[in-house]
Parts: structure tokens; C-alpha cells; sequence
């Protein structure tokens, strides 16, 4: 099997090898965040924007940092190097530690620090031409998405439910409200005007939420951030998902009714274009 070496609390180790105790936070109460940073040709992408958006997550749950930015890359780095892969997605999860299993915060605790990479699976060219393929579903999670949480139950289940469906992605509504996937930002395009929900405590800010805000200031797309309702998407021209693996990826069925005329639209193709452009670039 293949066994890439990871870093876990100080040492890089074969992921087989990498162990912690069961009194761990994140394993007893999901107590930790974590970040997914893509690597294209052995660099980081946004890596400033991912690493502010960790300190953030820390900081809101009272995490204390346990390292600065310079040392978080370091470790970065050395992880990446360690992988074969020019095409990399890294993973990296801090929990509050191990402690005597009560709710509230343990007087004195290290962090666990765990850092990851797998390979970077982008969709296909065939994906891409195609769309994708979603069901909606009403949004259960809690009222801090804002937070990166290892806590993923609801996210989790609406994953398992477009599993189930067999298509791509759950799109979430709160009180039929656009929300977001179960691992992607939504985004709509009516008569030109790309639309997605406001960077409140309901959503995750994704990385790519600001690099698809640049990017519409650059090719002139005007864009709004506003709430958005249910039938909003369903009357949509365009539709599409991002995240950091699927960068920014057109939905052209929903709930098996065509979006638009069923097939990616001329706003996707312009942002899809403009992505690969600031890749290069970066
Ligand atoms: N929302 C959720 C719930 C996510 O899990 C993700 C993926 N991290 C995103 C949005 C998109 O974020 P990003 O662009 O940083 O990948």
C-alpha cells in the first residue's frame, strides 16, 4: 500500500504509523479545525488566505496557536516535499489535545497538530463539459459554518445523501435560503449577474469565494452577495459549485431538472478560464 510520510506532533511518520490516543479531543468530542490547501506544481495556492482562514477557526473555538505562519509552512513544505506528486492536496487538523474526558476546556493541553498530503484529483475534462449533477436538501448543521470544524456530522450526511442520489453534490437551503454544498460554495448566474450568499455564520467562507470575487472584478462580471432563495436557483441561467478540489465546477442538473438549457454556461467557462489563468500566475 502506498504510505506516505506525514507529520503528526513534531515527527514525520508513514501514515500507518501515525497514531493518537483515544483520549484525543477531536476523536472523543470533534474538538479541533482543520484546512485543505491545493498544491498545483509543488506550490501552495493561497496558502496566505488558507493559513488566515486556520487562525481564525483557532481562534474562534480558543485554540491556541501552536505555530506561527512561518513554522506552519515549514511544516507545510515538509510534507510536500516528501510526496511524489506535482498535483497535491494537503490536509492539516489541529484538535485541542488530550485530556480527561470532560466537556469543557482541560486546564492545560498541547494542541495535536496533524499534516497531510494526498494526490489532487481535479475533475475531468468529460466532467467539465458535462456538468454535474445535484440534489437539494434543507441545511441541518449548526449555526457556526463560519468555523472549519473537524465536527463534519452534517456535512457528512448531505454528502451521504447525494451519494445516495448519486450525483455530486448536496446543495443546503435554511429556511429556503441558498446555504451551500456539503463541501463547496453555490454560486447562481441570472442574465449575467454571478450571485452567491452572504460570508456569514451559515456559510463557509471558501478560499475560493474571494479568488471568484477577483476574478469577476477582473473579467468586469458583475456580482452580487446577497441571500438567495430556492427558487432563485431553480429559475438560475447558471449554476455552479466551488471548492478547492473541484476549483469551480458548472451544475447543470438539480434534483433532476436541467439548470439553464442543461448544459455549462458562457459565466462558467469566462471564471473556469480566469482560475487556470491565476494558477499559472501564482
Ligand atoms: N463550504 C464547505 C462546507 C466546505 O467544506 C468547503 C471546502 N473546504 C467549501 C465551502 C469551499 O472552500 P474552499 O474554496 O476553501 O475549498
Amino acid at each position: 500500500m502506498n504510505d506516505p510520510l506525514v507529520y503528526l506532533n513534531g515527527e514525520m511518520t508513514p501514515l500507518s504509523e501515525a497514531k493518537i490516543p483515544v483520549l484525543d479531543r477531536g476523536f472523543i468530542f470533534g474538538d479541533g479545525v482543520y484546512e485543505v490547501i491545493p498544491i498545483y506544481g509543488r506550490r501552495m495556492f493561497r496558502s496566505e488566505q488558507h493559513m488566515a482562514r486556520l487562525f481564525r477557526s483557532l481562534d474562534k473555538i480558543g485554540i491556541p496557536n501552536p505555530h506561527d505562519l512561518a513554522g506552519w509552512m515549514a511544516l507545510i513544505r515538509q510534507v510536500v516535499d516528501a510526496s511524489p506528486d506535482d498535483e497535491q492536496m494537503v490536509y492539516l487538523q489541529v484538535t485541542r489535545g488530550v485530556a480527561r474526558r470532560a466537556h469543557a476546556f482541560p486546564a492545560e493541553v498541547t494542541p495535536t497538530v496533524f499534516i497531510m498530503t494526498n494526490p489532487l484529483v481535479l475533475p475531468s475534462a468529460e466532467v467539465r463539459s458535462k456538468g454535474v449533477a445535484c440534489v437539494t436538501m434543507d441545511d441541518k448543521r449548526w449555526l457556526h459554518c463560519e468555523i472549519k470544524s473537524v465536527s463534519l456530522l452534517g456535512n457528512v450526511l448531505a454528502a451521504q445523501h447525494a451519494a445516495e442520489n448519486q450525483v455530486t453534490e448536496a446543495i443546503q437551503f435554511r429556511d429556503g435560503m441558498l446555504t451551500e454544498g456539503s463541501s463547496s460554495n453555490v454560486w447562481i448566474v441570472k442574465d449575467g449577474v454571478l450571485a452567491g450568499p452572504p460570508k456569514d455564520n451559515l456559510i463557509l467562507e471558501g478560499i475560493r469565494y474571494g479568488l471568484i470575487q477577483e476574478l469577476c472584478e477582473g473579467l468586469g462580471i458583475p456580482m452580487q452577495v446577497r441571500r438567495i432563495s430556492r427558487e432563485e436557483v431553480f429559475a438560475a441561467d447558471e449554476v455552479m459549485i466551488s471548492s478547492a478540489t473541484k476549483e469551480v465546477l458548472p451544475v447543470t442538473r438539480i434534483d433532476g431538472q436541467p439548470v439553464g438549457n442543461g448544459a455549462p454556461g458562457p459565466i462558467y467557462a469566462k471564471l473556469y478560464e480566469a482560475y487556470q489563468a491565476a494558477k499559472a500566475a501564482a
